[in-house]
């Protein structure tokens, strides 16, 4: 046995539970993750076996082609543009850019599970402010956490895994209120999902804060997960600060050019992400007309807050040919798959209800 001590923050770490996957054989549909449930277009395919001749060479550090092209994307300039390996990476990028030893970072609670990592390991103290009993952000609570410590706000929009997305008027309230040294991350993984006429533009924001920093990913609307891209747009400085802390070399060239490719795709893409949003509506309304008690969610999953009854609730839900993500005490989050899944859950839900 080993006498070199750890950290003692790891002694303190929650613990990342992916999503289950279906087990090997069974017929099952895996909404566990937040992922999309289709392949990556043809055109992609094509370019990752393109890109995949050239793994014997490092990829490009700064992935030029792909900074370029979000940057042209989204009318920033190129510097502002961070690539990382998924926005969880370059979550952690920002934190450690940005957080001495010591310093608050709040965020709300319950929302992506690795923010209370992400923040413990850049050596941050995570301040947990309670989400509403509806799903929502209390962005008034988040401002009110604040304190002379606090580094770091960040504000998942729509929040996973409840759903809503915040709106326009609260975020501005919320900026007006936050001092101008403390960084604001908005966390759009789900930006894409967005149907709420109240949901703030993160780029105006982003542009009207010096302070805002967006956090995006090819992970979800993109369906690239397997790829591990994501970026952050900041200003120049604090980006500069951020590539300084990201891993070298960390986007491979196969996701650098993939993502180049789905972005030159991206018309094809949105008629899918068109789609799931018209499943997210089907699967919530058919949850309604059935009782459910469901938050409005404007990302590719629904919250059903089922408390201590989560766990049980999954395993009988993978049992019958859907696998969600219990995080017990509080919910099941369910991913918005293809047509068939929902059908099938939704008749597993209806058999719930006469239970
Ligand atoms: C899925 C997700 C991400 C992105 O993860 P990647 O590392 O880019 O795959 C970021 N934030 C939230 C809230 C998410 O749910």
């Amino acid at each position: 046995m080993s006498r070199v001590p750890l950290r003692q923050a790891l002694a303190e770490l929650p613990a990342y539970v992916p999503g289950a996957r279906s087990p090997v054989g069974a017929a099952a549909f895996k909404l566990s993750s937040n992922e999309n449930p289709y392949p990556p277009l043809p055109s992609v395919v094509a370019a990752i076996a393109d890109a995949a001749v050239d793994a014997n060479r490092y990829p490009d550090m700064f992935a030029t082609e792909l900074t370029g092209a979000l940057a042209e994307r989204l009318d920033v300039p190129a510097e502002s543009v961070v690539t990382g390996c998924g926005s969880v990476a370059v979550l952690g990028h920002v934190l450690t850019a940005v957080c001495e030893p010591g310093d608050e970072v709040v965020f709300p609670w319950r929302s992506f599970e690795a923010y209370p990592i992400a923040v413990t390991l850049a050596g941050a103290v995570p301040v947990r402010v309670p989400v509403a009993a509806d799903g929502r952000l209390d962005l008034e609570a988040l401002a009110d956490a604040i304190t002379e410590r606090t580094r770091v706000v960040v504000v998942c929009t729509p929040n996973n895994p409840t759903g809503p997305a915040v709106h326009a008027d609260e975020l501005d309230a919320f900026l007006a209120r936050v001092p101008d040294d403390v960084l604001v991350v908005l966390d759009e993984a789900y930006v894409e999902f967005v149907r709420d006429p109240h949901a703030p533009d993160g780029l105006a924001v982003y542009r009207a804060h010096p302070n805002v920093v967006l956090l995006r990913t090819f992970s979800k609307a993109y369906g690239l997960a397997g790829l591990r891209v994501g970026y952050a747009v900041a200003r120049p400085r604090l980006a500069a600060g951020i590539r300084q802390a990201t891993t070298p070399f960390g986007v491979s060239h196969v996701a650098q050019l993939a993502a180049v490719a789905s972005l030159r795709a991206s018309r094809e893409l949105a008629a899918r992400v068109e789609g799931i949003v018209a499943e997210r509506t089907r699967l919530l309304t058919g949850l309604r007309s059935q009782g459910w008690d469901v938050p409005d969610s404007q990302a590719n999953f629904v919250w059903l807050g089922l408390g201590d009854a989560s766990a049980s609730f999954a395993e009988r839900s993978a049992r019958a040919g859907v696998v969600v993500r219990p995080f017990q005490g509080d919910g099941v989050r369910v991913s918005v798959g293809e047509p068939e899944a929902t059908d099938v859950f939704l008749e597993f839900t209806a058999a719930e209800r006469v239970r």
